[in-house]
């Protein structure tokens, strides 16, 4: 059930249960709104969505023709996107204040990554055996 919020606390949601996927994306756009050298968001279908406080305050951009970025109006900080037409929500993973119970399984656009980033192999770390393993 991990909960999140904007950096200043308007924007607040929680999440029914883990994410379906995380992934890292090097693509301009979320270069651009990160920030940062790639962005990392986690999306799930908004049946297990639900905002807790600051929906009406949420301004977002269109990024792309398809693509929408949200954002809190007080801080700036990203904040998950509803995207109806297919019921779902695309979240920062940054935003969550708890483990969301997943870890990124991919990295996508790398072929739009900064020049001035190096990425690194990044494999995806266990405590002891990855799942699939567990009963080999
Ligand atoms: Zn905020
Ligand atoms: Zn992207």
């Amino acid at each position: 059930m991990p909960r999140g919020s904007c950096l200043c606390g308007v924007v607040k949601f929680e999440l029914n249960g883990p994410p379906d996927v995380m992934n890292l994306c090097h693509c301009s756009i979320c270069r651009k709104t990160s920030g940062s050298a790639y962005g990392v968001f986690a999306h799930a279908g908004t049946e297990r969505f639900e905002w807790l406080a600051g929906a009406d305050a949420i301004r977002s951009f269109a990024s792309s023709e398809h693509g929408r970025r949200s954002f809190c109006p007080h801080c700036g900080s990203n904040v998950p996107a509803i995207f109806a037409a297919n019921s779902r929500v695309v979240i920062p993973a940054g935003t969550f204040d708890e483990d969301p119970g997943v870890v990124p399984v991919a990295q996508i656009f790398v072929a739009s990554k900064a020049p001035w980033h190096e990425i690194a192999p990044e494999p995806t770390s266990f405590d002891a055996f990855p799942p699939t393993e567990e009963n080999a």
